[in-house]
């Protein structure tokens, strides 16, 4: 167990809590407090023990044990750990300043070689083929400015001798993987006559390089990365993290490609939230990068990614660590690639996304792959690869559909398989009662937050209301109709559902939570159905101003519909 998990289960956040505040009793396994954090006569903070979270319902604070004591000793989180670590009989492992300085170092290495390679590409007279092939990909120079998208020479030495200047030495040139030695000791600089991608950490610190050949020669391979290093670690980096983490966060959507281009043309054309794996399977430690910022994925496969067994591994992976995945397919029209698309026209790209198909539709055509559903061995293989994911499937109408489909496409009774399925062993997943597409879901309460919209008031009390009683769901479907939006929950938000749920509905009976539940839902369409009024208004308002008839009529009739 790493320290951290080890601190969580040998402490109790109400117990420590306790040592800070006088708690009141509020409910099973919860506790009330005055908030150390804003000022109140009357309690709002709440301690929920068997989800050993805590939220402030005054200032909205919230988070764990370790957050809170944080926050309330005003110690930064190396300090609290160790702190807390003292008091739970948790050996921490040991802090390595040598270690620490050493990777720093690597760090400035790299930006100063980053900083090399774009200003030889936007100044030397030898860059000529380069900026022409930069521009021909339509980088414009913000982007490749931000990007860092630069040049490094044909040359052995022109590196070398840049960081030579900077006081850079081989040996660190060498720990970086930015040069190589050859069998007489010589040294060469590793990048040559290659446009040159920067490589950041989800933090903004240079770790590597990616560089790729300007002509598509078959001699030399098309990419070269730094090699394993320090601070490079080919397995736990996601290209364009950094600066889409936030957009990822907003949107609570991961857009996952397999280019470098993809991502910064994505970026250039304002579709921030997209980042690209190195490799075409998703390793354990970038789905642990990207789960702190959502957990919806929308993959772009490479055509021959596709059915190749590293791919199903990674979205195994992901799904194992419950995540919802969709899988994008580019329309022929787009081109091959997301950076063809998004160049084409960046609506086309946005459409793929939003248009994205649950990873259950990729998987089952992907099941007939190379093989022959006409031939009993066929049939036996593609059923034998699908009856795990039909189980999967928590919506028994939905899964009904696929069986039959099942049978249809295998010319097989729709026993057969129904009998295929029930024999399996039980999944064990929990499988959350809200799947498929995501919008709005409010935001981690971990840290403080701006006043709340009426929206997501409502959202919140609905979402907690299905916390509490899962069985009003179906309610809630029918209630909000075309408004109902499934969601799944992270954990963040797990925590706090279950203190506000505590708070507002502890103790009520399954009456009256319908009862409230009728009344969000009721409020919650009527403000729906408001916003798209407006919105058609404005819609309205533009097509009348450029004389669009047709336009008129048709947002009228929709105008119509809502009344
Ligand atoms: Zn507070």
């Amino acid at each position: 167990m790493d320290p951290v998990a080890e601190i969580k289960a040998r402490l109790d956040v109400a117990d420590i809590i306790g040592e800070y505040l006088t708690m009141k009793p509020a409910g099973t396994g919860s506790f009330k407090a005055l908030c150390p954090f804003h000022n109140e006569k009357t309690p709002s903070f709440y301690i929920n023990r068997p989800r050993q979270s805590w939220h402030c319902f005054g200032c909205d604070k919230g988070g764990d044990l370790i957050s809170f004591v944080q926050e309330i000793e005003g110690m930064d989180f190396p300090d609290t750990l160790a702190h807390l670590a003292q008091k739970a009989g948790v050996e921490l492992p040991q802090y390595d300043p040598k270690a620490s300085s050493e990777k720093k170092r690597l760090y400035e290495v790299n930006e100063l070689a980053s900083k090399f390679f774009r200003a030889f590409l936007l100044t030397s007279p030898s860059a000529e083929t380069a900026r022409a092939y930069v521009a021909k990909r339509g980088i414009d120079e913000l982007t490749g400015d931000l990007w860092r998208i630069g040049y490094a020479p044909d040359s052995w030495n022109s590196l070398i001798d840049a960081l030579i200047q900077k006081n850079v030495t081989e040996d660190e040139m060498l720990k970086a993987g930015l040069i190589q030695k050859n069998e007489s000791g010589r040294v060469y600089d590793r990048f040559r006559n290659r446009i040159m991608f920067t490589i950041w950490d989800v933090h903004g610190n240079v770790i590597g390089f990616t560089g790729r050949i300007l002509t598509d020669s078959k001699e030399e391979a098309k990419y070269v990365n730094t090699p394993e290093t320090n601070v490079y670690k080919k397995s736990q980096v996601l290209y364009g993290l950094d600066k889409g983490k936030g957009d990822i966060k907003r949107e609570n959507l991961a857009v996952i490609v397999e280019g470098n281009m993809d991502v910064v043309s994505s970026h250039q054309f304002g579709i921030a939230n997209v980042v690209a794996s190195s490799g075409t399977a998703l390793t354990a430690d970038q789905l642990n990068l990207i789960k702190r910022f959502t957990k919806n994925l929308a993959i772009a496969f490479d055509g021959d990614a596709a059915g190749k067994a590293a791919t199903l591994r990674g979205l195994d992976l992901a799904r194992q660590q419950d995540f919802n995945i969709r899988v994008i397919s580019l329309p022929s029209e787009a081109g091959k690639d997301p950076d063809d698309a998004v160049r084409k026209d960046p609506e086309l790209w946005r459409r793929a996304i939003k248009d994205a198909a649950p990873v259950i539709d990729w998987v089952y055509r992907n099941a007939f792959k190379g093989k022959d559903p006409s031939k009993p061995e066929g049939k036996k293989q593609i059923a034998a690869e699908l009856v795990p994911e039909l189980r999967r499937i928590s919506n028994s109408v939905e899964r009904d559909a696929w069986l039959k489909r099942l049978a249809d496409d295998l010319g097989v009774s729709e026993e057969s398989v129904r009998d295929l399925v029930k024999s399996a062993a039980p999944s064990t997943k929990f499988s959350p009662y809200y799947k498929g597409e995501l919008e709005g879901v409010p935001e981690a309460k971990t840290q403080q937050k701006q006043a709340k919209t009426q929206e997501e008031d409502l959202d919140e009390r609905l979402l907690a209301l299905l916390y509490l009683k899962p069985e009003l769901e179906a309610l809630a479907q029918e209630l909000l109709q075309e408004y109902y939006l499934p969601r799944s929950p992270d954990e963040d938000l797990l925590n706090f559902l279950a203190v506000y749920a505590d708070r507002e509905f502890q103790d009520q009976s399954l009456d009256a939570l319908r009862r409230e539940l009728e009344v969000v839902c009721t409020q919650y369409r009527k403000l729906r159905i408001s916003k798209t009024r407006a919105d058609l208004e404005r819609e309205m308002r533009d097509a009348e101003r450029i004389g669009d008839s047709a336009k008129i009529q048709e947002l009228l009739t929709q105008f119509n519909q809502l009344m």
